[in-house]
């Protein structure tokens, strides 16, 4: 599909949620692109549960509330969003627009990149197997996305953490599952490793303790499955593989856009957080400058700052006139009020 905006947000965390509004007050319309099966970044992925204490007026609140809450405002402005997808390819197009191409073929075309792309796109650790790439998609998959595609199959889940077991007690009622891990003891909350040990009682499921080490089969498919244990190598057959091993943080192709880079970070100017090449921002934990705090609220001030220059870039011709939500009768018809 084709697209075309006024800004697209490479990533949708807190950072890149408050953004939508911040640009959306300024009449600037977005696309968001996350590599996520939802929006809130870590707030969503890593902590949802926990409080958090620092973000202005709120005492106490949830990473999730927090996400849902910045959702909510947001969504005054029609954002769409683009999940599942990371950003592949960036270029500059005749008429000086960016055109972004994501990982499933989508193309938006934009005035301004705003990355606010965390440390990163969270992608799944991957067992070290050999030509494991082989069969990703076909045989094996990192996370499910149509249990109806598991229905009456044989599956080997890996892992010991919550999504290893989750899945392993979702699909004992419509597959043969068996879970592998490498010791008896489990990473996953307690109340779903005693549900898993009740299905192993009832013959619902098998566990077996051991180590994936090879993979055979053709065009993708899978024949059998080797693991270890004790330096004993033991054969498993298996329709699909299911390796849950969690999701680790990689830059991925926005560190060869040509950005100023940091490490894994990309420098940004503190008037209008923007890089190295020009209508390209960095905001959030992404950015790098003297005194910078990975904070959600550093977060929020730099993107109000940036859609200010975002705005000049969007609208030569126009005087960018600085208003109070509170008093602006113009901000408050934009917000519905
Ligand atoms: C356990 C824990 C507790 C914390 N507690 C606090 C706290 O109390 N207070 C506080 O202020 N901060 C806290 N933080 C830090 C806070 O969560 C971060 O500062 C905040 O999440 C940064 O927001 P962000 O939007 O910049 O990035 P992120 O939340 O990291 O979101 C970035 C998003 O970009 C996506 N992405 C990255 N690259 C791509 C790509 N190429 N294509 C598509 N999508 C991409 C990622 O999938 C992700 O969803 C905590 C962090 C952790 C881990």
């Amino acid at each position: 599909m084709k697209y075309k905006t006024d800004v697209v947000i490479i990533g949708a965390g807190p950072v890149g949620l408050f953004a939508i509004f911040e640009l959306g007050l300024l009449n600037l319309k977005c696309h968001l692109i996350d590599n996520l099966d939802k929006v809130g970044g870590q707030c969503a992925e890593l902590y949802p549960e926990k409080p958090i204490f620092d973000i202005p007026s709120r005492v106490s609140i949830t990473a999730q509330d927090l996400t849902d809450n910045l959702l909510k405002q947001a969504n005054t402005f029609n954002p769409v969003f683009h999940l599942n997808q990371q950003t592949e390819i960036v270029e500059k197009t005749e008429d000086k627009n960016w055109k972004i191409t994501t990982s499933v073929g989508n193309i938006i075309i934009a005035k301004c990149i705003v990355i606010a792309a965390g440390a990163g796109s969270f992608v799944p650790r991957k067992p070290s197997i050999e030509n494991i790439d082989y069969y990703e998609n076909k045989s094996v998959f990192y996370a499910i996305k149509d249990t109806s595609l598991m229905k009456g199959k044989k599956i080997l889940i890996a892992g010991g953490g919550d999504s290893a077991l989750d899945w392993t007690i979702n699909l004992a009622n419509i597959a043969d599952v068996t879970l592998l891990h490498r010791r008896k003891e489990f990473r996953a909350a307690p109340d779903s490793v005693s549900k898993m040990l009740d299905l192993e009682k009832q013959n619902k499921i098998k566990f077996i303790v051991g180590q994936l080490s090879s993979i055979k089969g053709k065009n993708g498919k899978i024949s059998m499955i080797e693991y270890k244990h004790e330096n004993q190598v033991f054969t498993i057959t298996t329709d699909y593989l299911l390796p849950f091993y969690g999701l680790k943080m990689e830059l991925g192709p926005i560190a060869n856009w040509g950005l100023n880079l940091n490490k894994n970070l990309i420098y940004v100017d503190t008037e209008k957080f923007e890089t190295s090449i020009s209508s390209i921002f960095a905001i959030g934990d992404i950015n790098s400058y003297p005194g910078k705090l990975k904070l959600i609220l550093s977060g929020f001030h730099e993107a109000a700052l940036m859609a200010q220059q975002c705005f000049r870039y969007c609208n030569p011709d126009e005087k960018l006139v600085f208003r109070y939500t509170t008093t602006s009768k113009d901000l408050r018809k934009k917000l519905g009020i």
